[in-house]
């Protein structure tokens, strides 16, 4: 089975070809535009995906070498992200479907974040039910636990920022461009994780806060900047790495609280934040040292893509979880709903 896959909930144009669970192309068209606004600018994005998806779509298409007389059914991102995004991505999916006269399959962005696991990669193994799913993106900060494909719980998620944006937030506060999470994990490389103490939130059970850490970062620097023009500067790397320090510190002890609660350690860990270099290796450390069976998807299936989307529009499709034409787009979208 062929399964086309949309995904335009924020910022990034994405199509994906899948065969089964084999992913044939995937192509994503990240809106540069947003760079010079130091955040995603709603209208602009939606303006970019109308222009960019039939390309992206052909692309996909194309690299994949299939016919759209071949396709199996169209899967796309219903939601939750961006309400003029989404409109996009679900028009044309619905069109399509229609005019192919395919069965059309909605997908949750943030259980396709998860789902990822399962695209087949080389031999790696997906995570065996139950595990505990770490969602880590610029909208979300979630642990999940996640008993079957469809049979998800959500454990704990942020109460205020996301997890990506103190990353993105702490970056712009050091003066770099949008999006800084992977600038900040860039020079933390360099610097020292212990030059520098920031306070980690108190926050009962499994839930996340982030908005006190941005805060004291920001006092931080208005402090040593008043004593030190070039305080910023200077010290940028072991600036970087005391962030990333506490924020990596924050989700270790929310996992192993979520582990000690469950039992469960099988970890499988997804959205952009993932690709960071520093919870890649301290995930590595947790294996070795507590014996959990950790998972992190490939690079390009950890931001957004339309591949995750495939893959969960595959399953739905084995169980004819079809989706009715009078589908509208949900900003707001629950996990399981
Ligand atoms: P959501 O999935 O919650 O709707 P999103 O789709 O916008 O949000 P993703 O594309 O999954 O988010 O992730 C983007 C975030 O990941 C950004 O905040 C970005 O800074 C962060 N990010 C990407 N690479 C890294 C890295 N190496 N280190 C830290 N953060 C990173
Ligand atoms: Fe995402």
């Amino acid at each position: 089975n062929y399964i086309l896959a949309i995904e335009s909930s924020c910022d990034d144009t994405s199509a994906a070809v899948l065969c089964n669970t084999k992913v044939l192309s995937n192509v994503v068209a990240t809106q540069e535009i947003h760079r010079q606004y130091g955040g995603v600018v709603p209208e602009l994005a939606s303006r970019a995906h109308q222009q960019n998806i039939v390309p992206v779509v052909h692309q996909a298409l194309a690299k994949a070498n299939i016919d759209k007389k071949q396709l199996s059914a169209i899967a796309f991102t219903r939601g939750p992200g961006l309400m003029g995004s989404l409109l996009v991505g679900t028009s044309f999916a619905k069109s399509l479907a229609l005019g192919l006269n395919i069965p059309l399959i909605e997908v949750n962005h943030m259980e396709a974040h998860i789902l990822a696991h399962f695209i087949e990669d080389g031999d790696k193994t997906p995570p065996k039910f139950p595990f505990l799913g770490m969602t880590i993106s610029g909208g979300h900060t979630q642990i999940v636990k996640v008993c079957d494909h469809f049979d998800m719980e959500i454990l704990g998620e942020t109460l205020d920022d996301a997890v990506g944006e103190a990353f993105d937030k702490s970056a712009k506060l050091m003066g770099l461009p949008y999006p800084g999470g992977p600038l900040v994990d860039k020079y933390s490389k360099l610097g020292n994780p212990n030059a520098f103490e920031f306070p980690k939130p108190k926050v009962d059970g499994l839930n996340f806060s982030f908005s006190g850490l941005k805060t004291s970062i920001l006092y931080f620097l208005q402090r040593e900047t008043q004593k030190n023009p070039a305080f910023v500067e200077e010290n940028i790397n072991d600036i970087c790495a005391s962030v990333q320090y506490t924020i990596l510190e924050i989700l270790m002890d929310k996992l192993t609280l979520a582990v000690e609660q469950t039992g469960i350690q099988e970890i499988a860990i997804g959205g952009g934040v993932a690709a960071n270099s520093g919870i890649r290796a301290r995930l590595k450390e947790a294996e070795e040292k507590m014996g959990w069976k950790t998972y992190i998807p490939k690079f390009e299936y950890c931001t957004d893509n339309a591949a995750m989307i495939g893959i969960v529009g595959y399953l739905k499709f084995l169980k004819g979880d079809f989706t009715n034409q009078s589908v509208a787009a949900k900003a707001r979208y629950a996990i399981g709903s």
